[in-house]
């Protein structure tokens, strides 16, 4: 067994098999803001972005240390390619760990360093342009995030082909967008014509429909068809339950739309059973809504989720911080927090 260690966070240890110690030295113990290392460790950064990438998922902000040693002491001695794709997965790890203002620093950089150098887009460029569509979609600039993702899914029928995975996932991207944007006809066009695909071509089965499960199943909340997208999230989440695990935030993040839709549609007296059985696993530090983000401040919503309109929609969730903020009268709980409602039937 071997252990990487981010050694100004003397007790956070990740242990992880086949690789050893990582000292990630620190400009200030405080800041946590690594420092170039000498050139002679230059042969490692390949090493240190691999392990950074595994961490990814799991620990953002270890995989964070490491891409920013490995982006600092990088630009220092090299200040080539390698530099800007360093950078932009210190973006993609803000984004991971919600610190959105901070990514699209990162993130918009190396997109404007890549955009003038690169000819054709490699892949970094590429994910750059994903991680940039993914947090306008959520900072609602969607016309930006249009732009982006459908330049993306583009890219990924041209050099992956129509039937690869990594552009049906895109276009399911795509049609998150059109989500936002109210075009819920276009958005189902979108995901069926992947549904489609998938069926076709029968490949990592499990996994697609996964993906489209989620999508639709949000989707036909939107549009009113609750019973519909009650077995598409409840799918979508035994699948998470089973594959993912009860410790994975993507779990918590479909049984954040279940449980929503449950209250939404008044399926609460039937789904009462399964709600407590289910929210038993949730851990014990997760956030209240994983994966959703408010609307205004763009924030995970803590507590409950408010909305401002009679027919509220998953789409459009408040903080209870921006309502008090607006001085709202008019806005009301859409939903209690998964964690209140567990208490409240414990
Ligand atoms: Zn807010």
């Amino acid at each position: 067994m071997y252990t990487v260690r981010v050694s100004v966070i003397p007790h956070h240890q990740w242990q992880l098999d086949q690789f050893s110690i990582i000292q990630v030295h620190a400009y200030h113990p405080v800041s946590l803001e690594p420092i170039a290392l000498p050139q002679a460790h230059l042969h490692q950064l390949h090493r240190y972005h691999d392990i950074g990438e595994l961490l990814l998922e799991s620990h953002p902000a270890a995989a964070r240390s490491l891409f920013q040693l490995c982006y600092f002491t990088s630009r220092v001695w090299c200040n080539d390619l390698h530099t800007i794709e360093y950078q932009s997965c210190v973006g993609e790890c803000l984004r991971v760990l919600q610190l959105l203002s901070d990514a699209k620093v990162w993130l918009w950089d190396a997109y404007n360093t890549m955009s003038v150098i690169l000819d054709p887009v490699n892949d970094t460029l590429r994910n750059c342009m994903l991680s940039l569509g993914m947090i306008s979609i959520v900072t609602q600039e969607l016309p930006q995030a249009r732009a982006l993702l459908e330049r993306v899914a583009l890219l990924d029928e041209l050099d992956e082909g129509p039937h690869a995975l990594v552009t049906l996932e895109t276009l399911l991207h795509v049609a998150t967008v059109y989500r936002f944007e109210g075009k819920y006809n276009l958005a189902l066009e979108t995901v069926q014509m992947v549904v489609d695909t998938l069926v076709n071509i029968r490949w990592e089965p499990d996994w697609c429909e996964l993906l489209c499960w989620t999508a639709l199943g949000t989707l036909y909340v939107n549009i009113g068809d609750t019973t519909l997208g009650y077995i598409f999230l409840e799918k979508a989440f035994l699948w998470r339950l089973e594959h993912n695990g009860p410790s994975s935030n993507q779990t918590w993040g479909v049984f954040t739309k279940w449980f929503w839709l449950v209250m939404y549609a008044n399926y609460w007296t039937h789904e009462k059973a399964k709600f407590i059985s289910w929210s038993k696993q949730i851990p014990r530090d997760m956030e209240d809504w994983p994966g959703k983000n408010c609307v205004v401040c763009y924030d995970p919503i803590l507590g409950s989720a408010y909305s401002k309109v009679d027919d509220p929609q998953y789409t459009y969730l408040y903080c209870k911080k921006c309502v008090d903020m607006e001085g709202n009268t008019n806005c009301f709980v859409a939903c209690p927090s998964i964690r209140d409602c567990a208490k409240q039937n414990d």
